[in-house]
């Protein structure tokens, strides 16, 4: 193998840049060309590749979102897409692949790999909910934007004595939802993993304030339903001067985390390692702070578990 290629699909996360500049020095450290391919999969059959250096990725480390761009392409999932994307390969002279993104993106890289292009999966996403890895690249910046933004919405929540019902991101895994309501000391943390009393939420507010709390914050998964729809039903069940706040793509942006700059580098440089041993098909992961890799294959029979114990002891904790 000489030639490797990179690129990025899916959404975007912080964290992205991180991981494509440790494939990219990793990979050339060990002798092999590395081309990066612009806008995932679209970029890919588009022939929009170009070869990378090692100033190519100076100065990443520390930039949000995603320099090799994103884009969905769902034509990638028949036959003729993947031919296409084979023959920019072949004119390229480029064996072998590094994918990060989540679950959709791996998809890709599996039937890559399939074709004969062996192709390594990094989980890149915000949400958390890739299986066989207890965090994804961008989850931990992710949570840190919501714990700023929800330090900022309990400011004014406790200068009026309100109840915000802040809404984040995760799509239908309650992860960021979790890690960022414990971390946020959120009075309740509603999640789509698992069922919710609105009188008892509405119950432990109203206790909340009569104890003498200022405010009250529920952290909402957007699997869910939107903050408004939330904040319409919890008022059926108690008289509260509440705010529905949704933050949106703002979670997606910024500076990545120490946690995520180096999850990104541990798993870049290993997803190379795993190249040149001439694997492909798999997703490289941390668990229990060890990397680990498993088959594409295996992964997609799997659903990731979150970290439940902080929905309980939150509970606990908000009462
Ligand atoms: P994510 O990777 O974050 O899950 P998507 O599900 O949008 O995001 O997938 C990203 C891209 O991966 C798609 O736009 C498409 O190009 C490719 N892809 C998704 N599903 C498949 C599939 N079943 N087979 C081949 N490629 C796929």
């Amino acid at each position: 193998m000489k030639r490797i290629g990179i690129l990025t699909s899916g959404g975007d996360a912080p964290g992205m840049n991180a991981a494509v500049r440790a494939v990219a020095r990793k990979a050339l450290d060990s002798g092999l060309e590395v081309f990066g391919i612009n806008y995932g999969y679209a970029g890919l059959v588009a022939g929009d590749i170009f070869q990378m250096t090692s100033a190519t990725v100076a100065d990443k480390i520390n930039r949000g979102g995603t320099f090799l761009y994103s884009a969905r392409y769902p034509e990638f999932a028949q036959v003729e897409g993947q031919l296409k994307g084979i023959e920019q390969l072949e004119k390229f002279g480029i064996e072998a692949l590094v994918v990060i993104g989540g679950d959709g993106s791996y998809h890709g890289a599996l039937r890559l790999t399939e074709h004969g292009y062996n192709a390594i999966g990094l989980p890149g996403t915000i949400d958390n909910d890739v299986p066989y890895t207890d965090f994804t690249i961008g989850f931990d910046s992710a949570c840190r934007t919501a714990i700023d933004a929800i330090d900022k919405i309990r400011d004014t929540a406790s200068s009026h004595q309100r109840v915000f019902i802040v809404n984040v991101m995760g799509r239908n895994c309650g992860d960021i939802a979790m890690w960022a309501g414990v971390a946020s000391g959120a009075d309740a943390i509603v999640i789509p993993e698992r069922d919710y009393d609105m009188q008892e939420i509405a119950d432990n507010l109203k206790q909340g304030l009569a104890n003498g709390k200022s405010h009250g914050i529920v952290v909402l998964a957007e699997g869910v339903m939107s903050a408004e729809k939330f904040k319409d039903e919890l008022l059926k069940y108690g008289d509260f001067d509440a705010r529905a706040n949704t933050l949106g793509h703002m979670m997606r942006g910024g500076s990545p985390t120490t946690q995520d700059r180096v999850l990104a580098t541990k798993l870049g440089v290993h997803a190379v390692e795993l190249l040149l041993d001439g694997k492909g098909g798999l997703a490289v992961g941390i668990e229990n702070n060890k990397i680990t890799s498993h088959s594409m294959l295996e992964l997609f029979e799997e659903k990731h578990h979150g970290d439940m114990s902080l929905y309980d002891m939150n509970k606990v904790l908000a009462k």
